[in-house]
């Protein structure tokens, strides 16, 4: 069994990757190939906004929004403790200071109702992450950016592909940017990602910046980084979108699956009102968590745990000093969170066997029997 299956991927579009590979291979349009610009306006519409860029991960992505926007020393950035540690790196990256604002317990998104407090004169920006497949409401963390005339960066490294209301993760804020790690919910063969706006001025300087703010050949008016997405990538993608839309029903169908046979052993994800998830990864959380590590561990079944500590907890942030237990939800969920292996090509066996392994590691908890 595997958290993600992307061999089995590969050999279900093989023949549409491989024919895409090669095309490449012998025109050998390696850097922003036509495939980049075809990618680009497939994305933009499967979104639902004006404008698209890829690039080379969703790091960069995120430090390319904060660099158009003009984020740097001296200025903050508000963001959730509970993310990958990207998130908050590229805020200090380019010398702003991550300002964290606690999480809410069900979605593990960021607790809108605290975010107003957490702005001050040197706020910058809101940068909220759509954990585990699901995005927070953006129609309040807009309403309170507008009323403080900040922009927003949604992270939506996770999200790809969810929805708000009806429109995709990626299209609501004045930034959208995503991830296509291999392990994403949509991912590339390699490292990439994508920006996306309405906003033409902002489209126009994240692309000068994805080429070391080169406007036009020897003319740099500003700093930039080497942040392009390979046409090589661009074309695998190009192959692997058509079948999208039924990975994501499929992840759907197998977290539905979970969620109604493992609710009465743990909390299983919560969608809120209005959204859809697209459960990645999918995430359970009790208060035995790691007494069940052991029991899946033994069982041979992948799990994990996003994340066992919170961003300003890791040394690289010591700097911030920020104590331990200053936001208390997103410590708690640290310690009860873990994440089961969900992909479109999980079999009913192995879900059935996640189930039974959930259940007996419930059983040993309660019953107090270890193993
Ligand atoms: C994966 C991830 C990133 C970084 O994306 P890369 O493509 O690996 O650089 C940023 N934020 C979140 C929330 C992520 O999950």
């Amino acid at each position: 069994m595997r958290f993600i299956d992307i061999q089995q991927q590969y050999q279900s579009y093989k023949t549409e990757i491989d024919e895409a590979i090669a095309r490449v291979l012998e025109k050998g349009n390696f850097i922003l190939g036509e495939e980049v610009a075809e990618l680009e306006e497939k994305l933009a519409a499967f979104v639902g906004v004006k404008h698209c860029l890829t690039v080379s991960s969703g790091t960069d992505s995120l430090l390319i929004a904060l660099m158009a926007l003009g984020i740097g020393p001296g200025d903050e950035v508000i963001t959730t403790p509970f993310t990958f540690f990207a998130t908050a790196e590229v805020i200090a990256l380019i010398g702003a200071k991550p300002v964290f604002v606690d999480i809410e317990p069900n979605t593990y998104n960021i607790d809108i109702d605290q975010i107003e407090s957490a702005i001050t004169p040197r706020t910058k920006a809101i940068m909220p992450v759509s954990l585990f497949g699901q995005m927070p409401n953006y129609t309040r963390i807009n309403a309170i950016a507008a009323k403080y005339n900040l922009p927003v960066i949604e992270d939506g490294a996770q999200s790809f592909g969810a929805t708000q209301n009806g429109k995709r993760s990626c299209g609501v804020t004045t930034i959208g940017s995503t991830s296509f790690f291999p392990a994403k919910p949509f991912g590339c063969y390699g490292d990439g990602g994508a920006l996306f706006t309405d906003d033409a001025e902002l489209a126009d300087k994240m692309r000068y910046i994805r080429t070391h703010g080169s406007q036009k050949r020897d003319y740099h008016p500003v700093i930039g980084i080497n942040g392009r997405c390979d046409t090589l990538q661009a074309a695998i993608m190009l192959a692997k979108l058509p079948f999208f839309p039924q990975e994501i029903e499929a992840r759907q169908k197998v977290a539905s699956a979970y969620s109604e046979r493992l609710k009465e052993y743990c909390t299983v994800p919560f969608v809120a009102q209005g959204n859809t998830s697209v459960y990645s990864p999918y995430t359970i959380r009790t208060p035995n968590r790691d007494q069940w590590m052991k029991t899946f561990s033994e069982k041979d079944i992948p799990v994990g745990v996003y994340y066992s500590k919170c961003v300003y907890e890791q040394p690289a942030f010591s700097y911030l000093g920020i104590s331990k237990g200053s936001f208390a939800q997103a410590d708690f969920a640290c310690s009860e969170v873990l994440s089961l292996p969900l992909h479109p090509w999980i079999s009913e066996e192995e879900i059935d066997r996640v189930v039974l392994a959930v259940k007996e590691a419930y059983l040993g908890n309660t019953v107090g029997v270890t193993k």
